[in-house]
């Protein structure tokens, strides 16, 4: 068994962080975000890292992973190297021949597509994919001979046990079958080019048992699973961030980085530590989910959630209620590529507010309360807080107190209910508006520490709201 603990781990990171002594640990600058103040502190005694600018943190093998992208196993063959500790060789040689076996495999999905010219014209005009792309990202076809090349030419590959724990075969009947027919083959690279899965496009009809997409399950790599184009991300660059593989190739076309989450945000903390702003180009069918009420099912909604303490100020969405014609990446680019297109965290929600109908307004403003939640530091709460109600009044109200009071609309009764709030019985209406527009920077502040549930609930404030929505109509 490997025994972590004859790791000296201030060796592992001292070759890439120049580590001072302070006090019972060590300090330098954060190798995963860029700083002047160093806030990344090593403990030899615990054997961890912490960086207090970005949050990264975890033990040797974390920090192997993350900063030069090891599988576990990779992490650990460099340990018992540095270290002459001795490891479990068996499992590290089965994990050495299931990444040799995906390799060989999308080499031959490739290399079958490149030699047949037909199916090459098919594929890259179904997802409008260019010669280069399917070059650069060796994007191949599934062929059924798959098997048999491997048993001819790679005997030593050629054992139940490793194809079945590719997930590139699964067994039926005590017949070795391969999992992707008829469909597009492409490699899926992580953040360090390596590539972790294949994923197939099903180029047919599809049905029920036949889903769109498939992937092999590597038992050695259940660790990350996103789509990366490969396109370095350079310090205080951009980074779009899109739902599908073909909305990253198309980024690709003009040269921009950009993710795929393949379905699952959870898995995304390493963007957390980069210094760069973060795009999101999902689709418009999960914006409409916002608009809908459909808050807690929609991707950019727990994307956001990940991202919003340490993102605040770099997170960009796009703007679907401006670009109309908009519907993803990978068919209407030119939309996604434009950052101009893209508004921040505060026009989004203020936005998003404005045109909710009243009964879906208070989804939101859950989903508000719940980011302000997530935001660790008080400067921050308070950027978050002072920003929102700023661009809230600019969407809700306008600039003018006047556009307040002739109002008629719920929206914007809605917004004085929390504005009456902080009144008490013996101020007037008049009084309350003829103040509301100050005050509407701290209504925001109120409202998050009372829940709203409350305040609808007390009929102190639903007499006052009642006397305001009648002084309104008149
Ligand atoms: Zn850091």
């Amino acid at each position: 068994m490997f025994d972590i603990g004859k790791v000296n781990i201030l060796e592992v990171i001292g070759k890439v962080v120049d580590l001072k002594p302070v006090g019972s640990e060590y300090r330098g600058l954060c190798p995963f975000h860029s700083e002047k103040e160093p806030s990344f502190f090593v403990n030899k005694e615990k054997g961890v890292y912490h960086c207090f600018g970005c949050g990264a943190k975890g033990n040797v093998i974390t920090f192997l992973k993350e900063y030069y992208g090891y599988s576990y196993y990779e992490a650990i063959d460099y340990l018992s190297k540095e270290f002459g500790i001795e490891i479990d060789v068996y499992n590290f040689n089965k994990e050495k021949k299931v990444q040799k076996l995906i390799e060989i495999t999308y080499n031959f999905y490739h290399n079958y597509l490149m030699s047949n010219f037909d199916l090459l014209k098919r594929v890259s005009k179904f997802k409008n994919l260019k010669l280069k792309t399917i070059k650069y990202f060796k994007i191949g076809f599934s062929n059924e001979n798959l098997l048999s090349y491997i048993k001819n030419n790679y005997p030593d590959l050629y054992n139940e046990e490793i194809l079945i724990k590719s997930g590139l075969f699964y067994k039926k009947e005590n017949d070795i079958k391969c999992l992707f027919e008829n469909r597009i083959i492409i490699p899926i690279y992580n953040k360090s080019n390596k590539v972790i899965a294949l994923m197939g496009r099903y180029l047919g009809e599809i049905s029920n048992s036949t889903p769109k997409y498939i992937f092999n399950k590597n038992s050695f790599s259940n660790d990350e699973k996103y789509f990366y184009n490969k396109i370095s991300i350079k310090t205080n660059a951009k980074i779009f961030i899109c739902e599908g593989v073909f909305d990253a190739l198309r980024f690709f076309d003009y040269n921009l980085p950009a993710f795929a989450i393949l379905g699952n945000t959870n898995k995304f903390d390493f963007i957390k530590h980069t210094n760069c702003d973060i795009y999101i180009a999902f689709d418009r069918d999960d914006y409409e989910k916002i608009l809908n009420g459909n808050i807690n099912n929609s991707l950019i909604s727990s994307l956001i959630k990940s991202l919003i303490d340490t993102k605040l100020d770099k997170l960009h969405i796009f703007d679907y209620s401006s670009n109309k014609e908009a519907i993803e990446p990978d068919e209407t680019p030119e939309f996604f590529v434009n950052i101009e297109n893209y508004q921040n965290i505060y026009s989004f929600l203020s936005n998003l507010y404005e045109k909710s109908p009243l009964e879906k307004k208070i989804v939101l403003e859950n989903f508000v309360v719940e980011l302000y939640s997530k935001i660790g530091s008080y400067s921050k709460r308070k950027l978050f807080i002072n920003n929102l109600s700023y661009n809230l009044r600019k969407a809700l109200l306008g600039n003018k107190k006047a556009k307040v009071i002739d109002a008629e609309t719920e929206i914007k009764s809605d917004i004085l209910l929390k504005a009456i709030t902080d009144y008490n019985d013996n101020v007037s209406v008049e009084e309350i508006l003829s103040q509301l527009d100050e005050e509407l920077k701290q209504i925001f502040i109120n409202y998050l520490r009372r829940e709203m549930t409350a305040i609808y609930e007390n009929p102190k404030y639903k007499r006052i709201f009642e006397l305001t929505k009648q002084k309104m109509v008149v």
